[in-house]
């Protein structure tokens, strides 16, 4: 099984990730544009126990709870104190789950390449398409989609 590691900008947050995400999407919502400061969150998403967190110092992962998604679900969204990167996205209606920003993912991407795009109603245009990848207006009616 792979084991892929991540950690936040600072390094004070260490994830190990066992095996592969059940879901890679990109979401395009403006919920996900304001917490990554980005024009859309790049995510992966696992089961809960595939995923450990590790704090180099005690209360150093810090979680805002979310109640502005589009989709009306309620997000724990968790960062590092230190150097405020996303680390964690809990979904409220899923919490044996839990998403992962690319970002933080030490090393290569090419394994995320997305297979959904989510709130596509809020993509910039000019973000292109990608290859072999389902778009969806806003949620998908049903998670994961693929
Ligand atoms: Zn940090
Ligand atoms: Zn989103």
């Amino acid at each position: 099984m792979s084991v892929k590691t991540a950690s936040c900008l600072c390094g004070g947050i260490k994830v190990e990730i066992n095996g592969d995400p059940f879901l890679r999407n990109l979401c395009h919502c403006s919920s996900c544009q304001k917490t990554t400061g980005a024009a859309f969150g790049s995510l992966a998403a696992y089961m809960a126990d595939q995923v450990t967190y590790v704090e180099s110092e005690p209360s150093l992962l810090k979680t805002f709870i979310d109640t502005s998604p589009e989709s009306g679900d309620v997000l724990k969204r968790s960062f590092c104190g230190r150097c405020g990167s996303p680390v964690r996205v809990q979904r409220g209606c899923k919490p044996d789950t839990l998403i992962v920003p690319v970002g933080i993912i030490d090393g290569d991407k090419t394994a995320f390449k997305p297979q959904a795009e989510f709130f596509c109603r809020g993509k910039a245009n000019w973000v292109g398409d990608i290859q072999d990848s389902m778009t969806f207006d806003a949620a998908p009616p049903k998670y994961p989609p693929v």
